[in-house]
């Protein structure tokens, strides 16, 4: 894991990320990873956790965590459904994935080695994780039927203080507490 600090500029340099000069004087951040530093401009703001890692593995299940939580603020009871699907369907495959890493590790280390166990402990909390997701991901669709009867007895009108409100709130905190609960 690289580590950052916000500091302010004393030399112009470029942000890693939009390219954008950095002027002196202006407050940025600094992400050292091993030896490397590199700058990022406030605008890109801190990096993510998948841009901190040097595992493959834990930056792709940290992007699948950070979508979803992109869509804490989302709008449409459907489009939050949809992105906890979304999540669920891309640990699958990184669990696929991962699993091809652990196989290919082990025709050279029959007996294990310390690689394939990080991959089988990363693998471990997905599959957990995922369970989470298609659980909640029922209790999701319920809610967004709910949600979606309401409007159409009300149309615009649904009472976002009233039940449909109500609803949509505890819709949004399944999604908050799926982004949360991924533990690797
Ligand atoms: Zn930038």
């Amino acid at each position: 894991m690289g580590k950052y600090k916000v500091l302010t500029c004393r030399k112009p340099t470029k942000c890693e990320k939009c390219g954008r000069e950095i002027a002196k004087g202006e407050k940025y951040i600094r992400r050292t990873q091993r030896t490397n530093k590199r700058a990022r401009c406030n605008d890109c703001g801190a990096p993510r956790p998948s841009e901190m890692t040097g595992s493959e593995t834990l930056s792709q299940a940290y992007s699948i965590q950070e979508n979803l939580e992109g869509y804490t603020d989302s709008e449409t009871p459907l489009d939050i459904v949809g992105a906890i699907r979304d999540a669920s369907n891309a640990v699958e495959e990184l669990i696929t994935e991962i699993d091809e890493k652990i196989s290919n590790i082990e025709e050279y280390f029959p007996s294990g080695s310390p690689a394939s166990e990080r991959l089988q402990e990363h693998r471990d909390g997905l599959e957990e994780w995922q369970d989470e997701l298609d659980e909640q991901l029922n209790e999701a669709e319920n809610l967004a039927n709910i949600l979606d009867e309401l409007y159409k007895e009300n149309g615009d009108e649904a009472d976002m203080d009233g039940e449909y409100g109500d609803k949509l709130v505890d819709l949004q905190q399944i999604l908050s507490d799926l982004a949360g609960s991924l533990s690797i």
